[in-house]
Parts: C-alpha cells; structure tokens; sequence
C-alpha cells in the first residue's frame, strides 16, 4: 500500500500516520520527493482500512498493491490446492464432474438419474433439497427427506454427494448428509452463512454471486478460510449482463483469471451460466480447455417435467456425449 500526503502535509502529521501505520503491523518507509511525500507500507497490510486513511484531509491518494485477500491467494500458497473426498479429487488437474436433478424430487427421479450419471463417469453427484427459488410459489425443495435421498444415492453409487445450504439453521442438518456443502450464488455475501461455513470441517462449494466481481468472490472464500475451513472449491456459474437470449453470461476468463490469483480450485457450471441445455456441451469442453478443474452439470431424465430448471438439464445420453467429449479435450490439454 501507498500512501501519498498532501503537498501542505506537515512533518508533525506525516509523523503521526506513519506511527499509526507502524503500530498496524507494516514497515513504513518514507519517500521525500521535491513537492511530494510518500509512504511505502510493507508487510501485512491487512489489518489498514485504506478508506479510514483516505478519510484524513492531509492524504491525497492511497494506492492499493497487494490483493487485500490472503489465505485464498497464490503469493501465500502458490501451490495447487487439491481437495479430497472419498477419494475423488477436486483441482490439481483432474477434471471433477458433478452431475444430478437441479433438485430432488423423488426417489424414483433421483436414484434413476444417479444411476446414469455414475455409468457416464461423473464423480460427485448433486441435487438441491432446499431451493433458493426466485418466486416463494415455485417448489422450494424437500428438506431433510431430500438429504435422505441422497444419502441412499451415494449408498447405492459410491459416489459423494454435494448439496445447497441456504441457511445457518439449517446448515447442521445438510452438514450431517452432505460431503461438500454447496453456497449458491444467491449466498455468496451472506457472510453469517459463509463464517458458519468456515467451522465446517466438510469441503465448501462456493458459487460466484450473479454480480460478484472476481476480488469479492475471493474475499467470501477468504471469509470461510480465515474462520479455520481451507477446504473451499469456487465455482464460475456465469453472472449478469445486458444479454437476455442466455441466462446468465458465463464468464471463461474467470478461470484463467482465479488461477493467477488464487490457488483454490475452481469449477464450471455451464448450465446456471446458460440456462440451455444445447449450450452446455460446447461450453462444457471450452471449461476443460482453459483449465477448469471440473464441472457442475444438471441432469434429468425427463427435463420437460422436471420441477426445477429442466430447459438447462441434459438428458442422460447427452451427458454421456459430453463426458465422452471432455474426456478427449482434458487429455490434450
Ligand atoms: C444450483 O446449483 O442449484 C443453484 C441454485 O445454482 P446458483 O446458486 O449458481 O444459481
Ligand atoms: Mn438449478
């Protein structure tokens, strides 16, 4: 961080921050220019509010250097994070396929899905029991009996299953059930949800919100991380632009992007970034080719009664095209 004092800034006053910023844990260093003086702040910055200091009369910039992220960036960790569950690995290079019903809605539904997605060769299967739906009209899940199925469907797949937690009251219930606790992008800024998270001892999923910058999504991993859970997948599942023909807008160059930054593995979901299930195979390979370290894709066996998002979930052949094709696509890379 770079502080620059006004021109009229006095020693007395460039004195007092400059101690101020010492007793914050940083080295200050002074540069005396002819009209100007700067000060340098190295080491751990994170406990200074940049905005506090912008808020004193006599400074007239402060320059932000490092990414005010820690635990979940790369210059602390620069090695891949790979997270392990039931012996499925998630980041470091394998890609991951997480596939099942947007939600669960009945035995039948749910055990006939995880049953193709398993011969297909997805690792971890998915389904929603409580919903964050946009109408309160809308079905909003079967709770705990969802959680129930889905324990059967990992009974009878040997297959960990990841599902939503939408809520802190809830969240011991889905933590009993579930093998990596999904936050959805409704939820990424809910930052009681998100400390909760962060005493789990169960990896996290998290979803970029709808208009979560880069920065902020890696801030809400920051959260969980610094409440002590390190295990934390991140999850591109496309955000909002002026574009009305697909859902959302998926955003590929967050990929690329989370790698530089970050080392935490990070994931696709081509169908909430579409809304279209033709889109999501070619979206699907083009996740894999820039260095997704997996996919989160809905499935259904009968899209067109499925009561939650059947336009955007493939059909079980399809899904088994598509894990054909990434397949080829992950070997070349
Ligand atoms: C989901 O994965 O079921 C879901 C609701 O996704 P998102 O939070 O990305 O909208
Ligand atoms: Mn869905």
């Amino acid at each position: 961080m770079v502080i620059v004092m006004k021109k009229d800034a006095t020693e007395k006053v460039i004195g007092k921050i400059s101690d101020k910023m010492t007793s914050l844990g940083c080295e200050v260093h002074k540069v005396q220019g002819k009209d100007y003086c700067i000060l340098g702040l190295v080491g751990d910055t994170s406990k200074i509010n940049p905005n506090q200091i912008k808020a004193n009369i006599n400074v007239q910039d402060v320059l932000i250097v490092n990414h005010p992220f820690k635990l979940a960036g790369r210059n602390f960790h620069p090695e891949d994070t790979v997270i392990e569950v039931d012996g499925v690995k998630i980041g470091g290079g394998n890609p991951a396929v997480i596939a099942g019903p947007c939600a669960i809605e009945s035995e039948d539904q749910l055990m006939t899905i995880a049953k193709t997605v398993k011969a297909s060769g997805a690792s971890i299967i998915r389904g929603g029991a409580f919903k964050p739906r946009t109408s309160p009209y809308s079905f909003q899940g079967m709770g705990e009996d969802g959680l129930k199925l889905l324990k059967k469907a990992k009974e009878m797949t040997g297959l960990p299953i990841i599902t939503e937690v939408m809520d802190e009251v809830n969240f011991d219930t889905v933590e009993k059930y579930a093998d990596i606790l999904q936050i959805g992008a409704r939820n990424m800024q809910n930052f009681a949800l998100l400390k909760r998270a962060g005493k789990s001892n169960k990896p996290i999923l998290l979803k970029r919100g709808m208009s979560a910058t880069i920065e902020e999504l890696l801030m809400s991993a920051e959260y969980i991380m610094s409440k002590g859970n390190e295990q934390i997948i991140l999850c591109e599942r496309g955000i909002r632009t002026f574009e009305t023909y697909t859902r959302n807008t998926l955003d590929l160059s967050a990929v690329p992007a989370i790698k530089e930054l970050s080392h935490l593995p990070v994931i696709v979901d081509p169908s909430h970034a579409t809304g279209r299930w033709s889109m999501i195979e070619p979206l699907s390979k083009a996740a894999i080719a820039c260095g997704a370290d997996g996919l989160m894709i809905e499935v259904h066996h009968e899209p067109e009664v499925a009561m939650c998002d059947g336009a955007q979930s493939l059909k079980p052949e399809k899904f088994e095209k598509l894990m054909k094709s990434i397949e080829k696509i992950a070997k070349i890379k």
